[in-house]
């Protein structure tokens, strides 16, 4: 795990007996897969969304090639520096949160660049969900045991992307991870891959998982 990365949640004030909730922000709270169409429209490129991945189906609108792969990580650094501010929330998202932050913790584990982390917290509290946020990078297993070492009460981690919850699994077994991607047809996409973790496929089954783990 990077310093900067350790720094934040070092700052991150937590209550060892509270249940803890760690969140995703994009495809858990924000509708990026929406967000990013719509940026992609105005450089003339969509998503192709014939299989789960962004390398590779990123296409031009009049040709049909493939956005150079080598050249994705740019474009996606100018989505968030010019759209992080603006994502729409997933629905449910702020009721469910917001009735569960009377019982519980909740901290945001997002990979957004750092120099993008204020626009995602200013995103946040507009939209009601003022909560911590940790800008990672990479991997988020480590920074998921890191923060689970703070805790003594049940953990529950949600993401979109496998990997990251394998990782989370991998580095702190005892957090419960949940697997939840809010746009609908990449949630059907990876719900043909067999994938081990629990899945929900809204905000309201997420928040019965949740209550399930953490209250019972
Ligand atoms: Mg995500």
């Amino acid at each position: 795990m990077r310093d900067w990365v350790k720094d934040q949640i070092d700052r991150v004030v937590l209550d060892t007996d509270r249940p803890l909730i760690i969140s995703d922000a994009d495809e858990v709270l924000f509708q990026f897969v929406r967000g990013l169409e719509a940026f992609l429209e105005t450089a003339g490129l969509y998503l192709d969304l014939s299989s789960f991945r962004l390398s590779g189906n990123i296409k031009n609108k009049t040709t049909n090639e493939t956005y150079p792969i080598d050249d994705v990580p740019n474009l996606l650094a100018e989505f968030f520096a010019e759209r992080t501010r603006h994502l729409e929330v997933v629905e449910g998202a702020q009721n469910v949160l917001n009735s569960l932050r009377g019982d519980a913790q909740i901290v945001v584990l997002t990979n957004v660049p750092a120099e993008q982390k204020a626009d995602r917290v200013s995103a946040l509290e507009r939209n009601g969900l003022d909560f911590p946020v940790i800008a990672n990078s990479g991997d988020k297993g480590p920074a998921a045991a890191y923060l689970a070492t703070r805790v003594e009460a049940p953990i529950v981690f949600i993401d979109d992307i496998p990997p990251n919850l394998d990782s989370v699994k991998q580095h702190a077994n005892h957090i419960h991870c949940v697997h939840f991607v809010s746009h609908p047809r990449l949630s059907e996409l990876i719900e043909a891959m067999d994938f081990e973790h629990p899945r929900a496929k809204s905000w309201m089954e997420l928040d019965k998982i949740i209550r399930d783990h953490l209250f019972d």
